[in-house]
């Protein structure tokens, strides 16, 4: 895979970001009406509360849609990857690449487990990658 852009961030998304130095996959909750905010605010887009934390997920979701970039010297790739939206057990989805299997193996409905990119700043990207053993 080509070098990544480091990514960019907002104050309110600092947190997730941070965490990634750890290796953790954080999300943002609402503890007013216990639901997953996202992407990260400064108010519950359910119930417009201010009650938000920073959860630790599980790390576990499936895939709900994956395209596969079959020009990858477009994007200064060398090989084709895959491009999947993945939804997290918690209920939030993110888009990332499924890696540790062909693109073409990625299939919708797929469980899956985060595993992390280093960055050169030394944060870390949310890749996923097959989870066989995940119910
Ligand atoms: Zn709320």
């Amino acid at each position: 895979m080509s070098p990544r852009p480091l990514p960019t961030t907002s104050p309110e998304a600092e947190p997730f970001w941070e965490a990634t130095r750890e290796r953790r996959l954080v999300l943002q909750w609402c503890t007013a009406c216990d639901r997953v905010v996202q992407f990260p605010r400064a108010l519950c887009p359910f119930c417009a509360q201010s009650f938000l934390e920073w959860r630790e997920a599980t790390g576990l979701g499936r895939v709900y849609a994956v395209t596969i970039e079959n020009r990858p010297e477009a994007m200064g790739a060398g090989e084709p990857y895959a491009i999947a939206l993945v939804d997290l057990d918690e209920g939030a989805r993110l888009m990332t690449n499924v890696v540790g299997c062909a693109p073409a193996q990625v299939r919708i409905g797929m469980a899956v487990r985060v595993t992390w990119e280093p960055l050169p700043d030394g944060r870390h990207y949310p890749l996923f990658e097959p989870a066989g053993g995940h119910p």
